[in-house]
């Protein structure tokens, strides 16, 4: 048998359009476009205005995918995105696509690009993957302009008491690099600055990428930034990003970074990539002004949110949703054979590299993650359809007991998807699923989980006991006063993100299935003022992750023709 060829190989030899050529018909003119060479493009604001004007609820079925608690290498929900919005088409749906742009990290890191794969990817995926419109660097310099401005605020006299012990804003930096995450700043005698504590995050976790992410235009963006908390003075209150007058310039530097860019699948799907804030530790899915531009665009829009059910989708559901006063009308929830067994392994004690070989048993044993990831589905009044994208080591016997335990067990669609190697021809069956899902979705049925009325510390108790599976939450460190002061600054009413690791459905990275008789810890909570929510920070979260032993960097290369290998 015949290797099959890399998601690079498949990328080269896929042909694409012009953008301004693939876009006309739904809807995007020439005057409409920014071009980034000859296959990627910005709209414009006057088009996103208009295409929004445009959009009817009718074109509005909005299709979230999301999955089960991945293995560490991706259970395949971008691909299924791209598979899933390419073989709607194929169906006769018009249907755009939404995702996130890939952040360098992890592209570096264990996981490697972050545009689909097989006959399921994003084009161009070397772009896309590699630096795509400069959207995230641009994050990095509006991030670090405030960071540069706030400290010359300080060492110029402080005129606002900033107190240097309660910097709120951190530098940012799209690599992940642990030796930054706790820093000194500030060295060198006299001229060097005042000396303090500070650390970088990535900026995929900078509230600038949330902002840029939740708001609704120029405009909107501005009023953002300018809200954004960057320290506390002598006294305790909050200083701005206004008080520190850098709105306006960090609002400059992003005027090309919000507006959506386009590009095409493998199959000539129009796909929006914009907007990149990671799951665990952010809200995690692509920004709204896409979303509501696609919805001008045709009929269906998928899109997807990182990780489980348990961080993107919980959000997507109780923040974005709310935020952009939209309505999911389905959601596909992205299985593999290779997570099921990973979170069966406790039960069923095997090595993790020989878990090819483990059979329908150690399947079985992971089905306890599955459905708990379904309940918690359930619960937003959402169609779920769960989707088992095939890897080729799957064999017959372990895909249909998935499919017999959906129908028979949980009573809900499911279907095998074979968009990686076969793209549109091989996701026929979940399409129909998913159609018939939003066909008879009761938009009035949908329901966030929590009232933004209810205390703070409630707010995370109900998503710590009812999507996690927390017995309860234990409030340590200076989480309490934090609540405290939340209430003082008038922030009691905003939606909770909250920062957790995406290995296990609980606090704790090593527990696998749906873990029980545990308490969620709660260390801190800070407010995102521009975004409009808080993050709580539970135990094991980093918003700096590092690089393993063998990053996935170290077996990629370019040769002298600009040729790529490694960026699978
Ligand atoms: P996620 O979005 O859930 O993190 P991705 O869609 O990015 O996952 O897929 C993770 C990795 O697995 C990618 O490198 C992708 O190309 C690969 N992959 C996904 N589905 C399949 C499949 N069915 N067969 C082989 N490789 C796959
Ligand atoms: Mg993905």
């Amino acid at each position: 048998q015949e290797p099959f060829p890399t998601d690079y190989d498949i990328a080269q030899s896929a042909e694409m359009e012009p953008i301004w050529e693939l876009v006309e018909p739904w809807g995007l003119g020439l005057e409409d476009l920014q071009y980034f060479g000859e296959y990627t493009a910005k709209v414009k604001h006057h088009a996103i205005e208009r295409l929004r004007e445009e959009s009817t609820e009718k074109s509005q079925n909005l299709v979230l995918v999301t999955g089960m608690t991945p293995t560490p290498k991706g259970e395949g929900k971008t691909v299924t995105t791209v598979g899933l919005g390419q073989t709607l088409n194929h169906i006769g749906k018009e249907t755009m696509i939404a995702i996130r742009e890939p952040s360098l990290g992890p592209v570096f890191g264990v996981k490697g690009g972050a545009a689909g794969g097989g006959k399921s990817q994003v084009l161009p995926m070397e772009d896309i993957n590699l630096h795509f419109t400069g959207d995230i660097h641009a994050l990095t310099a509006a991030h670090n302009l405030i960071a540069a401005m706030l400290d010359a605020k300080i060492s110029q006299g402080n005129e606002l008491d900033i107190d240097v012990t309660n910097v709120a804003w951190p530098r940012a930096i799209d690599m992940n690099d642990r030796a930054l995450r706790q820093t000194v700043v500030g060295l060198g005698g006299k001229t060097g600055g005042t000396p303090r504590e500070d650390s970088f995050l990535l900026t995929a976790a900078s509230e600038l990428m949330a902002v840029l992410c939740l708001a609704s235009d120029l405009a909107d963006l501005k009023e953002r930034i300018g809200r954004i908390i960057v320290a506390y003075d002598e006294d305790g209150n909050a200083v701005t990003v206004d008080d520190i007058e850098a709105t306006g310039p960090a609002t400059m530097l992003l005027r090309d970074a919000i507006k959506p860019n386009v590009v095409q699948t493998i199959e000539g799907t129009p796909a929006f990539v914009h907007g990149g804030p990671f799951a665990n530790i952010a809200h995690g899915t692509n920004s709204l002004i896409a979303d509501k531009t696609a919805f001008g665009m045709g009929e269906y829009l998928v899109t997807e949110a990182g990780f489980g059910s348990d961080l993107g989708a919980e959000k997507f559901m109780n923040v974005v949703c709310r935020m952009g006063e939209m309505t999911p009308n389905a959601v596909v929830l992205v299985a593999s054979i290779r997570a099921l067994k990973y979170h069966g392994l406790d039960q069923w004690p095997v090595d993790y590299d020989a878990i090819d070989d483990a059979g329908v048993d150690a399947v079985e044993a992971g089905f306890s993650n599955l459905d708990k990831h379904v309940r918690n589905l359930q619960k937003f009044g959402v169609p779920v359809v769960v989707s088992i994208n095939r890897f080729p080591e799957d064999t017959d016997e372990e895909v249909q007991a998935v499919l017999d335990h959906c129908t028979n067990e949980l009573g809900i669609r499911a279907a095998e998807s074979n968009v990686f190697l076969e793209g549109s021809e091989g996701g026929v069956d979940l399409a129909e699923n998913v159609v018939d899902a939003v066909e008879e979705s009761d938009e009035e049925a949908f329901e966030p989980l929590y009232d933004l009325e209810a205390p703070i510390d409630e707010k995370i108790r109900t998503i710590a006991t009812e999507i996690y599976g927390a017995d309860d939450v234990k409030f340590t460190g200076k989480a309490l006063s934090d609540i405290e002061q939340m209430n003082d600054l008038g922030f009691d009413d905003y939606p909770v993100i909250m920062s957790k690791t995406f290995h296990s459905l609980s606090d704790d990275a090593s527990l696998k299935g749906a873990p029980e008789g545990w308490e969620l810890e709660i260390s801190e909570i800070y407010p995102s003022a521009g975004a409009g929510f808080l993050v709580a920070l539970t135990a094991d979260a980093l918003t700096m992750p590092g690089l393993p032993a063998r990053p996935a960097a170290a077996d990629m290369d370019i040769d002298a023709d600009g040729n790529i290998t490694g960026l699978f």
